[in-house]
């Protein structure tokens, strides 16, 4: 791609040695203590992915936007635990709210006082007005998806190419690139259809590599269309046999990827027509504002309106919990399902989900936490941020790009957005992500390890704004340096 081709391979890895030995320096005591970790844990953390970052960290502690790991060193945190704490680490209100809530019982498998004043305010935020509450957006996810097929008896979903939803083994597909070629009645082959087609036209899904373990071949019930492509999803849902879309309204997990004007419409009305149900994961896009994407300016200007929304992470602050909104004529299915079935395990739901004391956290969130002047700082913190790093990139004649939706922005290595998940991979390079991940964080910044996204919480200041702009221009400046 355009940037490996800037950067000789030989020129990059001196440049990452280099990194390596400061932050082996600035870093000792973490690097210990991951040292540490690994006689303990599975692959060297209490969870695997942790050690996917792009060098050794510990957290000492995390506030606001801060962290300050063992060795001492304050960061500006952008990654936020990766939109668990988008709206800071430990706000104080939350942290009332657990302190007061904990001595009251943690989970008693019953709703507390406080449950219908937060289903009111998650109405009020999110338009949607009946609500259930998971422990994790992967399993809102997982839960939703087995509704759909209970109200619609239908087996298929569409997934978007590029999608992630959590771990739900369903939605844990890839767009087949190696389509068979179709055969005519007569035997003779006709042409091979268009990437990412199957042989009868439909898009078509294969399983995703590197997933550990899978019980079964998901591409048997679920299809994958790319993002922004209406022609492909009109395919996917033309047989009438689609429980559900299920899709972020951007894509935030393989690169941002944002919608084009009037795909969101368009979309929404195939699925109405198809009799598919609309399913909204706003456990990321969240970051767009008060009440998520769904309830945006250009989403409703667009008229789009979901069957079902999905929030995870941020909603209780980074406790676990995630919840799931429904319109009144999906509700009226879903509990008419549930009726009609036999008595016993409906397959949905977890012990731990719902608690009084998720339940009231997410109050505390919404009431306390998510306020207009919270929303209001990080859009513009992410607007400043998204302009200078803009500004570095046409600085130094980088062929990259940025794009923000809301609090949440992503630089890529390619001049222009992509409109797609094979415009976003193609730009990905992991060498250069690594260095520019380890670079930054060399320079007291953190972003999220995976690809190249960040996050500005309500304490998120104009000044770690310039500080990340100033650390990201540096960064620039090697690359550029050591360009040819
Ligand atoms: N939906 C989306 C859009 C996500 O990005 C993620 C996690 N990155 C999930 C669901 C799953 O969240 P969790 O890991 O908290 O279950």
């Amino acid at each position: 791609n355009a940037a490996a081709f800037l950067l000789p391979p030989a020129r990059l890895a001196a440049l990452h040695a280099a990194e390596l030995a400061r932050h082996g320096e600035r870093f000792a005591a973490s690097v210990a203590a991951c040292r540490a970790n690994a006689a303990h844990y599975l692959l060297g953390a209490p969870l695997h992915w942790m050690a996917d970052w792009p060098a050794p960290l510990a957290v000492e502690r995390a506030e606001g936007a801060r962290l300050v790991t063992v060795d001492g060193v304050e960061l500006i945190d952008f990654c936020l635990g990766d939109t668990a704490a988008m709206f800071g680490h430990s706000p104080p209100a939350l942290v009332a709210a657990l302190a007061r809530e904990a001595e009251r019982g943690l989970s008693a498998m019953l709703p507390g006082a406080e449950a219908a004043a937060t289903g009111a305010a998650l109405e009020a935020a999110f338009g949607m007005p009946v609500w259930q509450f998971a422990a994790t957006a992967s399993d809102a996810n997982r839960f939703l998806l087995r509704w759909a097929r209970a109200v619609t008896g239908r087996q298929a979903i569409v997934v978007m190419d590029g999608c992630y939803h959590g771990t739900v083994d369903e939605t844990l597909v890839d767009m087949a690139d190696d389509a068979s070629p179709a055969t005519q009645p007569g035997g003779g082959a006709t042409a091979a259809p268009p990437p990412g087609l199957g042989a009868d036209g439909r898009p078509r899904a294969v399983r995703r590599p590197s997933i550990l373990g899978p019980a079964w071949d998901a591409s048997a019930t679920t299809r994958v269309v790319p993002f922004n492509d209406l022609a492909a999803l009109d395919a996917a849902l033309a047989d009438g046999q689609v429980a559900a879309l299920l899709a972020e309204p951007a894509l935030t997990n393989c690169g941002l990827v944002l919608p084009e004007p009037g795909y969101w419409r368009e979309a929404a009305a195939l699925a109405r027509r198809h009799g598919t149900l609309l399913l909204i994961d706003e456990t990321h896009t969240l970051s767009a504002g008060p009440g998520g994407w769904a309830r945006s300016a250009p989403a409703r200007a667009e008229g789009v309106a979901p069957d079902a929304v999905v929030i995870g992470k941020a909603i209780a602050g980074g406790m676990p919990c995630a919840v799931t909104g429904v319109t009144a004529e999906l509700a009226a299915r879903m509990t008419a399902a549930k009726r009609a079935a036999p008595p016993g395990h409906s397959g949905i739901g977890t012990t731990l989900a719902g608690s009084r004391l998720a339940v009231a956290l997410v109050g505390s969130m919404l009431r306390e936490v998510m306020t207009p002047a919270a929303w209001e700082a990080m859009d513009a913190r992410a607007a400043e941020a998204t302009a200078g790093i803009a500004a570095a990139i046409a600085r130094h004649r980088l062929p990259w790009c940025v794009s923000r939706l809301g609090a949440r922005l992503e630089f890529q290595f390619r001049p222009e957005p992509p409109r797609d998940a094979a415009g976003a991979r193609a730009a990905m390079d992991d060498a250069l992500e690594a260095f520019v991940h380890l670079a930054l964080l060399n320079r007291g910044i953190v972003i999220t390890p995976f690809h190249n996204m960040l996050l500005c919480s309500p304490a998120t200041s104009a000044a770690d704004v310039a500080a990340l702009v100033a650390a990201f221009d540096e960064v620039c400046a090697l690359i550029a340096g050591a360009a040819d």
